[in-house]
């Protein structure tokens, strides 16, 4: 017998007939003599969707106003889920956040936990009772209602799990595992028996979306056994565990791609000591996470400065950037949607080199011209235009030997 935690994605419970098939995989754990703790999301597209009545509302929607809003899409499935259970006889309670005692920092729409308090879970679980959690909600030291950040509910799942010991955390989602790319993008992608931790973080953070990277990390960190598993169909999913000996002997293990991303330019910079400091400094205090930066050679004592930023961000850092650009005296700023960055990941590159080349290459091959690059020790990725990013998703996961062989143990 043993103590799982299950999370349901939008997908799973997007229609009341898929919630009878969550109760279903409910009713079955229990049957099985497992204890049960359930996490669940809001119905898919409700998030968007409250998201576009936030901004029909209001331009620069108030981010304590944003979470109250997002918070009530999982309240509906926690308790349809718990009146279908118990209308089987099966004894389940809803939990919102706040009543779980998951307590996070005051970053509105983006909060980090803090701590998971979860004593009326034990209680619930002692009295033989399957609570059925609110995902992607908590609550601040003030009890204002906070959201974890878009695909959140992983992020409750896998931090329950850890604060219970649960022996498992599953992951259900419309795919039957981690790929070696996203089956909707990449149709040759192969699903992974199993990945580590750290190739799943760089994935997840690099625009895979079928984990939040957040949860990735809180799982590595508090060493989580987590599964990715279909809720549609029986079978194997994909274990991300520990790195082991075997997996350095692939050079890439998985291709992604990213779309959420903007590229600014500040034209015309001054080029002399300090400046970057000055251009970087305000943009980090507005809380705006730069990722690539690239100068350009100086002439005449001026350069251009493009950095990548996430496109949610851009009116935010836009304003920001023209101030500074004044400050400081350069000539213009120039703003782009229209980029995505595709990614190579595998523990492999450590050992392997020749990786950059070889994915130059293959990008040279398709003509797709490169804006941007940067690398770390398990990974490659360069900024490329939007309307490329599937040919060059699909032309590297053939050109590193991903596309579909037999499933990679
Ligand atoms: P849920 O609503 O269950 O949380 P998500 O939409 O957040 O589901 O995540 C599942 C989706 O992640 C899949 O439908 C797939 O398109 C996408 N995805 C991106 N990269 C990968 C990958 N490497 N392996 C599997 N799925 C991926
Ligand atoms: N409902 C939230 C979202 O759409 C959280 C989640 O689904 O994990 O981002
Ligand atoms: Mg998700």
């Amino acid at each position: 017998m043993a103590l799982l935690v299950h999370k349901y994605g939008g997908t799973s419970v997007g229609t009341i007939e898929r919630i009878h098939r969550v109760a279903d995989k409910v009713a079955k754990a229990k049957g099985e003599g497992h204890s049960l703790v359930v996490v669940l999301s809001a119905m898919s597209g409700e998030t968007d969707r409250l998201i576009t009545l936030a901004h029909e509302v209001t331009k620069h929607p108030d981010e304590r106003e944003m979470d109250m809003l997002l918070s009530t899409g999982e309240r509906v499935t926690i308790a349809l889920l718990a009146m279908e259970l118990r209308g089987r006889g099966i004894d389940a309670r809803s939990f919102t956040g706040r009543q779980v005692g998951i307590i996070t920092d005051s970053a509105h729409t983006k909060a980090r936990i803090a701590r998971v308090a979860a004593d009326r879970i034990r209680e619930a679980l002692k009295q033989g009772v399957i609570p059925i959690v609110a995902g992607f909600q908590g609550i601040n030291e003030q009890s204002d209602v906070t959201t974890l950040g878009r695909g959140g509910s992983d992020l409750t799942a896998v931090a329950l799990a850890a604060a219970l010991k649960a022996d498992r955390c599953v992951i259900y989602t419309d795919v039957d595992g981690i790929y070696t790319a996203d089956p909707n993008i990449v149709p040759a992608a192969r699903r992974l028996d199993k990945i580590s931790y750290e190739e799943m973080l760089e994935l997840a953070s690099l625009g895979a979306k079928v984990l939040q990277s957040r949860s990735v990390e809180f799982a590595a960190k508090f060493n989580v056994p987590l599964e990715v598993q279909s809720s549609f169909t029986e079978g194997k999913g994909t274990l991300v565990v520990k790195e082991d000996a075997d997996m350095e002997r692939v050079t890439v293990s998985g291709v992604t791609g990213d779309r959420n991303q903007a590229k600014v330019t500040i034209v015309g910079v001054p080029d002399r000591p300090g400046i970057a400091a000055r251009i970087f400094g305000p943009i980090a205090d507005a809380s705006v996470l730069v990722d690539m930066i690239i100068q350009n050679v100086s002439q005449a004592s001026l350069t251009d400065m493009s950095f990548t930023i996430p496109r949610a961000d851009l009116p935010k850092a836009t304003s920001l950037v023209k101030r500074i650009a004044k400050d400081i005296d350069a000539k213009s700023v120039a703003v782009t949607e229209s980029i995505a960055k595709v990614s190579l990941v595998g523990v492999g590159m450590r050992t392997h080199s020749g990786v950059a080349a070889k994915m130059f290459e293959v990008l040279s091959k398709e003509d797709i011209n490169i804006m941007m690059i940067s690398t770390s020790e398990i990974k490659i990725s360069c900024v490329i235009g939007e309307k490329h990013l599937q040919q060059a998703m699909r032309a590297l996961h053939k050109a590193f030997g991903l596309d579909g062989k037999a499933p990679k143990s």
